[in-house]
C-alpha cells in the first residue's frame, strides 16, 4: 500500500539518537518505509495522505517475550518467586488450554489487548496443546499483527497434567504442529519453544534441534532468570560452562542460521555473556517480571556496551502489563536501582535508549523493523498525547475525542480522509522528545488512535 502519514514523527537512528520531525511526512511505499520528510517529495505527490496533525507517529513497539495463555490471570500471585509462582498459577492456568472453548475466549481477550495497544510485533509462548496453539495463530493472523508463536515443549520436571510424556511423543506433536503452520500464514510464524532447560530432557532437546535444522525455525526460551533455576541447571549439566553453554551444546542458542531470543538473562555474566554476544542471541529484557518474581535486574547497560542485542518483553503474566511503554519506564527505573545498588560503573538507561530497545532493538529479531529509516518494514503507531499535555499547549481542547476519531476512519478509505477538521495547526507544543518521555511514563491504550504493521492498518 502506498500512503503518507502526516504528524509529529519520532524514531531511533541509534540507541542514543532520537530523530524527530514536527509536522512531517512518513512515506510508505508497498510495505516499506521510503523515508521521513519535512515536505512531500515530488515522487510521492500522488500518494494519499492521512493527516494525523498534532499526534505523535512512532515505529510499532516490539514485545520480544510474552505468554498468551497467562494473560487471563495476570496480576495474580506476584508476591511469590518464580518457581513457586509457576507451580501455583502458571501451570494450572496453562493446563486449561486443553479446552478449546476456554482457549477461544481467553485468547480473544489477549488479542483484543494486543490490538488496542502500541505493539505491532510479538514473540509469544502458547502452551503444549496443538489445537489451541493453532487457534491462537489464526487469531493473530486475522489481527494483522506480526508474530512468532511457539507451541511449548516440556517433558520433565513439570506436573503430570502439563507434561509431554516422552520425547518421541513431543517430537511427533511438534512436527505435526509445524507442518500445519509453517509457511501457512503471512504474518504468523512458528518458533521452537523449549520452555526452559530444566523442563526439557536431553532427548527432547536433541529432537528439537532436528526440527530446527529440518525447518530452519527460530528459537525462544528462558535463560538465567532466577538463582534457584540457575543452580538447578548447574546440577543438571555440571560439565557445561554456563546455562547458555548447556543450551548451546544442543545447537539451540543462536549462531549461524539459528535466530534465537532468550528471555531475562538477569544472572548472565562472564562466559555466558560472551556466548550471547558471539552467537547473536537477542536478550528479551523483562524488567517488570524480574521485579515481580524477585528475580533481579538484568545488567542491560553492560549488555549494550558489550554489543549484545537487546529488546524489551512484557513477559505477561510475570509482568502484568502488555504495554512495551511500561517496559521502557520499568527498564529505566530498574537500571537506576542497579546503578545505585549493584554497580556504579553502569549508568542508568536513558529515555532514548529504552525507546530504541522497545522499537529497533527488539525489532531486529523480526528483520529490518522498528525504525523509520528508508528500507525498514512499515510498522507505525499514531498516538494522541493530548490527554497528557500540559496547559501551556493551547489549542488542543477542541480536538475530537479518541472515539470520534476512530469513528471517522473507515478502513478501506482511511487514508486521505482522516481528520481534516481535527488538525491542530500552528499550535505551540512541547518538544517531541519530551512528549515521548511523558508517553513512556503516562501512556494508556486509549492514547493509540491508529496503527499499521507491514504497511497495513490494524483494525482495532
Ligand atoms: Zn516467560
Amino acid at each position: 500500500m502506498n500512503m503518507i502519514l502526516k504528524g509529529d514523527i519520532c524514531y531511533s537512528k541509534s540507541p542514543t539518537e532520537l530523530e524527530t520531525v514536527e509536522n512531517g511526512y512518513l512515506v510508505c511505499e508497498g510495505k516499506t518505509v521510503a523515508g521521513v520528510f519535512a515536505e512531500v517529495p515530488v515522487a510521492y505527490r500522488d500518494f494519499p495522505v492521512a493527516d494525523y496533525g498534532g499526534c505523535l507517529i512512532i515505529p510499532g513497539l516490539c514485545d520480544l517475550h510474552t505468554h498468551a495463555p497467562q494473560f487471563a490471570y495476570r496480576g495474580l500471585g506476584l508476591d511469590m518467586q518464580l518457581l513457586e509462582w509457576l507451580n501455583t498459577h502458571a501451570f494450572p492456568e496453562e493446563a486449561r488450554y486443553l479446552d478449546a472453548n476456554y482457549a477461544d475466549e481467553a485468547y480473544s481477550k489477549f488479542l483484543n489487548a494486543l490490538k488496542r495497544g502500541a505493539t505491532t510485533r510479538a514473540c509469544i509462548f502458547a502452551t503444549l496443546h496443538t489445537p489451541s496453539t493453532v487457534m491462537l495463530m489464526e487469531k493473530l493472523e486475522a489481527s494483522g499483527l506480526v508474530s512468532f508463536v511457539g507451541r511449548v515443549n516440556m517433558d520433565r520436571n513439570c506436573p503430570d497434567y502439563l507434561c509431554e510424556h516422552s520425547a518421541a511423543e513431543a517430537y511427533l506433536s511438534t512436527k505435526e504442529w509445524i507442518e500445519r503452520t509453517n509457511g501457512k500464514f503471512r504474518n504468523t510464524t512458528p518458533i521452537l519453544t523449549p520452555r526452559f532447560l530444566p523442563a526439557c530432557s536431553d532427548e527432547l532437546m536433541g529432537k528439537l534441534k532436528d526440527l530446527q535444522i529440518e525447518y530452519g525455525l527460530a528459537v525462544q526460551s528462558h535463560l538465567s532468570e532466577n538463582r534457584d533455576e540457575v543452580a538447578w541447571v548447574r546440577e543438571l549439566y555440571p560439565e557445561a560452562k554456563s546455562y547458555g553453554d548447556a543450551l548451546d551444546r544442543f545447537g539451540l542458542f543462536g549462531g549461524k542460521d539459528v535466530l534465537t531470543t532468550m528471555a531475562h538473562c538477569v544472572l548472565s555474566e562472564g562466559a555466558e555473556e560472551d556466548l550471547i554476544r558471539d552467537n547473536g542471541v537477542y536478550v528479551a529484557h523483562c524488567p517488570q517480571s524480574n521485579t515481580n518474581l524477585s528475580s533481579g535486574i538484568a545488567p542491560v547497560r553492560r549488555f549494550m556496551r558489550r554489543g549484545i542485542r537487546v529488546g524489551l518483553g512484557s513477559d505477561v503474566a510475570g509482568g502484568c502489563h502488555t504495554s512495551i511503554f511500561r517496559a521502557m519506564s520499568d527498564a529505566v527505573q530498574v537500571s537506576k536501582l542497579y546503578w545505585r545498588l549493584a554497580d556504579q560503573n553502569d549508568a542508568p538507561l536513558t529515555i532514548p535508549e529504552v525507546f530504541y530497545l522497545g522499537t529497533a532493538g527488539g525489532g531486529g529479531f523480526f528483520g529490518k523493523v522498528g525504525s523509520f529509516e528508508a528500507g525498514y518494514e512499515f510498522d507505525a503507531v499514531v498516538i494522541d498525547d493530548s490527554s497528557i499535555s500540559s496547559p501551556d499547549a493551547p489549542g488542543l481542547e477542541g480536538r475530537a475525542t479518541v472515539g470520534d476519531r476512530n469513528a471517522e476512519i473507515d478502513n478501506s478509505a482511511a487514508v486521505g480522509r482522516y481528520a481534516a477538521d481535527n488538525r491542530s495547526t500552528g499550535v505551540a507544543r512541547a518538544a517531541i522528545p519530551d512528549r515521548i518521555a511523558r508517553v513512556i511514563y503516562l501512556y494508556d491504550d486509549d492514547c493509540v488512535i491508529d496503527k499499521y504493521a507491514r504497511g497495513e492498518r490494524i483494525v482495532r
